[in-house]
């Protein structure tokens, strides 16, 4: 069932304390891809709740976000048949790229989308492996309407429910496991 495959991923997430710095429990995904018949469950899983999304909020696009946002979005995106775009941090697209400045726990980033990415009036998903925050997916969120389309639903794979990160986003978001 998909309790059971659910189950199964978050079992294959390694944890590690205190990285990148102190007070940090980082939960690594790339753990789950380790072993083919994982991150077999994980494909299914991820591409079974988009299918479930996308009957509630159509997209006709999907965005992933630097860099875990990488590996769930592009399985997504051909699954569905539908386009992947990027956002990345600055200075890796090149082309004309909208930016946008946003704030992190300590200091500010700044990420990118290619101008001539996104067809204009898209309705987009964004993926991302993990919502802290929120910072990271609400920057996200205005560069798509930079790119004159809109975001109708975030898709994560494990939410960190005390920092209720998704109040910052103004989408639904949707995620899989809550910690
Ligand atoms: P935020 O903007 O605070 O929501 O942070 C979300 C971004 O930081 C995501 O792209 C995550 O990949 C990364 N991130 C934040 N906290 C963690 C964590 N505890 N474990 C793994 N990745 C994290």
């Amino acid at each position: 069932s998909l309790n059971e495959k659910i189950d199964i991923i978050k079992k294959h997430i390694k944890v590690y304390p205190d990285f990148p710095k102190r007070g940090v429990l980082f939960r690594d995904i790339f753990s789950v891809l380790l072993e083919p018949e994982i991150f077999q469950i994980l494909k299914d899983v991820i591409v079974e709740i988009a299918k479930d999304i996308k009957r509630k909020n159509d997209y006709n696009c999907v965005v992933g976000l630097d860099a875990r946002g990488f590996i769930l979005g592009p399985l997504l995106a051909l699954e569905l048949n539908l386009p992947f775009v990027p956002i990345r941090k600055v200075g890796k697209l090149p082309g004309d790229t909208y930016q946008i400045k946003y704030q992190l726990e300590y200091g500010e980033a700044i990420c990118e989308i290619q101008k001539d990415s996104i067809k204009p009036g898209s309705k987009v998903l964004i993926v991302d492996d993990l919502l802290a925050t929120g910072g990271t997916l609400e920057a996200a969120r205005q560069l798509v309407l930079l790119s004159g389309s809109s975001v109708v639903a975030c898709f994560i794979i494990m939410e960190l429910a005390d920092l209720a990160g998704r109040n910052k986003v103004q989408a639904p978001v949707e995620s899989i496991l809550q910690f």
